[in-house]
């Protein structure tokens, strides 16, 4: 008798039938694009794309903490790392202030940049909200290469949707990550960190600031975007 609670075959199915037909619509916008299993798998793709040597920036990102990039980077210490999120036990920020603003602006000129996803489209678009423009800047311009990692869950039908997901899910989820995790008050009191629900809120410390949606690059830099997607749940 099959075992009803157990789900992970018909997800495994869904995540890598959707995320075919996604990479498939990413590389036809120019965007490198492929599937992978599981995180594991997702690690050693990745590590493979960073030559050593090179200066590596990340952005904020669950994700890649998930798949362990920044730490298998720091175990292989063949790279320059700069991690401006980075945090410490308690959750607070290692780096702060000038020195934060200072890495966050190395980006520009890496040669590698880390990201995350909010949303990745079936017709091959990615799809981010920031609140500083920090992750999305380097996406769009500055960094030689820049590699994305996502969950399959995070594949979405339109752009449309994607703008959905951000205030339904990623967007609440994320201010209340850090008001909780990260003791950023101002981000743990916005309404959606409170109630779940985004209300399209004015407050001053909106996450919701900057959203830019990626349709792929010219052909000409057709190697500088690689989304690595991923047949798991992960991030946010
Ligand atoms: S617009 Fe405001 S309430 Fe809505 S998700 Fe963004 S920060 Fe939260």
């Amino acid at each position: 008798m099959p075992d009803e609670r157990d789900i992970g075959e018909e997800r495994q199915w869904l995540y890598q039938e959707r995320a075919t037909l996604a990479v498939a619509s990413l590389q036809k916008r120019n965007t490198n694009a492929r599937y992978v299993t599981n995180r594991q798998e997702a690690l050693s793709v990745v590590m493979a794309m960073i030559p050593e040597g090179v200066t590596v920036v990340c952005g904020d990102s669950v994700t890649l903490e998930q798949v362990g990039i920044v730490a298998e980077l720091r175990k292989r210490n063949k790279n320059i790392v700069l991690d401006p999120m980075e945090r410490a036990a308690d959750g607070s920020l290692v780096v702060a202030g000038a020195e934060r603003l200072r890495m966050q602006r190395a980006a520009f000129s890496s040669e590698v940049f880390l990201a995350g996803a909010n949303a990745v489209t079936l017709d091959g678009k990615l799809v981010n909200t920031d609140a500083l423009g920090n992750r999305v800047a380097p996406m769009i311009f500055g960094p030689d290469k820049v590699i994305v990692v996502a969950g399959a869950n995070k594949i979405v039908k339109d752009v449309s949707e994607a703008i959905e997901r951000i205030h339904r899910i990623a967007a609440p989820m994320n201010a209340r990550r850090h008001g909780i995790k990260h003791h950023m008050e101002a981000f743990g009191n916005l309404p959606c960190a409170r109630t779940g629900i985004c209300v399209d809120c004015n407050n001053d410390s909106r996450i919701c600031r900057y959203t830019v949606i990626i349709d792929g690059s010219l052909g000409r830099r057709k190697d500088r975007i690689n989304v690595v997607l991923v047949g798991e749940e992960l991030g946010i």
